[in-house]
C-alpha cells in the first residue's frame, strides 16, 4: 500500500495569498481533496492522509509531525503562488536523493501536460515541509493568485480538476498505481470451442457483448445502461445482470443501432469505432454475415456495402 500524505498549504486564520477574489487555501483545499477523490476512486493500492480537510489552522510542525509519524512514503504540498509572475513551479529540499529527483520530474512533466500554464521550472528550497519531512517531499506552486490571468484559470472548476488530474498522473507513474478495474463479475470459464454464434445464454454482460461482438468496456456499458433506462450506472453486479436481460430483450445485434455515430465518415471501421462496436476484421465478418454480404474478405467494395447497410 503506498501512503500519501497530501498537504493543502494554509488553512483557518492563515489564508496564504490572496488576490483577484481569490484565497490560496481555499484553492489549494479543492487541488487537494480532488488529488485524494481521484486517486482513491480510480486507483489500486493507495492510502491518504490530509494534513487537513476543510478550513482548519494547522502549524507547519503539525503537518510533517502528522506525515512522520504515519510514516508516508511521500509528501506532496499543495501552494497557489503570489509576488508578481505567472505558471507552475514546483520545489524539492536542496541537495535531495535521487528518488526524490525522479519524483519531481514526473510530477513536473505531469502537471504541464495537463494544465495550460507557463512553466516556470523545477527548483530546490529549504522550506519547512520539505525539510522537516522524512519522505521525498515536493511543493507544488499553482500558477499566481496576483496574476489576473492565472487568476481567471484558478476560478474555473476544469481547470482544478485538471491540475489535480496532473498531480493524480505523476503520482501514478511515480509509485506505479494501478487503475482499478470497474465492478464485474467473477470470470467465467472460457467456452473452449470458438463460437460465431451469439450466446444468449451467457450470464456475464462482458461475456455476453463480447460474444456478440459488441464493445465490453466501462463506457460502453455506461452508454448501453443509459440507453436501456439503467441510471447512475457504475458497474454492480445488479446494474450487469439488469442490462444483461434488457440487451437480451432489446435483442443485439439490433439493425437499427441505438446510437446514431459519426454520419459523415466513409470508412465501416471509423463508424464501427464511432458507435462503439468491434471494429476488427473479425467483427466486421460477423457483421457481414449478419446483414448478408456472404463471403466478406473485408474488399472496399464489401466494406462500403456494410457501412450502407448498418448506418442506413
Ligand atoms: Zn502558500
Amino acid at each position: 500500500m503506498v501512503k500519501i500524505f497530501i498537504d493543502p498549504g494554509h488553512g483557518g486564520t492563515d489564508t496564504g495569498a490572496t488576490g483577484n477574489g481569490l484565497q490560496e487555501k481555499a484553492l489549494t483545499l479543492q487541488i487537494a481533496t480532488k488529488i485524494r477523490d481521484l486517486l482513491l476512486r480510480e486507483y489500486n493500492n493507495v492510502t491518504i492522509q490530509m494534513s487537513r480537510t476543510g478550513d482548519q489552522t494547522v502549524s507547519l510542525n503539525q503537518r510533517t509531525n502528522a506525515a512522520n509519524s504515519w510514516n508516508a512514503d511521500f509528501y506532496l504540498s499543495i501552494h497557489i503562488n503570489a509576488g508578481g509572475g505567472s505558471g507552475y513551479e514546483d520545489y524539492v529540499y536542496t541537495n535531495v536523493g535521487a528518488s526524490t529527483v525522479s519524483y519531481q520530474n514526473i510530477i513536473h512533466g505531469e502537471v504541464m501536460k495537463a494544465v495550460d500554464f507557463a512553466d516556470r521550472g523545477k527548483k530546490q528550497a529549504n522550506f519547512h515541509v520539505l525539510r522537516e519531512s522524512n519522505m521525498p517531499a515536493i511543493l507544488t506552486e499553482n500558477g499566481f493568485i496576483d496574476s489576473a490571468a492565472d487568476a481567471n484559470k484558478l476560478k474555473q472548476s476544469s481547470f482544478i480538476e485538471n491540475i489535480a488530474k496532473g498531480h493524480v498522473n505523476g503520482l501514478v507513474e511515480a509509485f506505479n498505481l494501478s487503475k482499478k478495474t470497474p465492478a464485474t463479475k467473477p470470470v467465467e470459464p472460457k467456452p473452449t470451442v470458438p463460437d460465431s454464434d451469439p450466446k444468449p445464454r451467457a450470464s456475464s454482460i462482458v461475456d455476453y457483448l463480447k460474444s456478440i461482438g459488441v464493445d465490453s468496456s466501462f463506457n460502453h456499458r455506461k452508454l448501453l445502461a443509459s440507453q436501456y433506462g439503467i441510471k447512475n450506472y457504475t458497474g454492480t453486479a445488479a446494474q450487469n445482470t439488469q442490462l444483461l436481460n434488457k440487451v437480451k430483450k432489446g435483442h443485439t445485434p439490433r439493425p437499427n443501432a441505438p446510437v446514431k455515430g459519426d454520419m459523415e465518415t466513409n470508412s465501416i471501421v471509423d463508424y464501427l469505432k464511432s458507435i462503439g462496436r468491434d471494429s476488427s476484421f473479425s467483427g466486421r465478418q460477423k457483421l457481414a454475415a449478419q446483414y448478408g454480404i456472404n463471403a466478406y474478405t473485408g474488399t472496399a467494395a464489401q466494406n462500403s456495402l456494410l457501412l450502407k447497410k448498418i448506418r442506413g
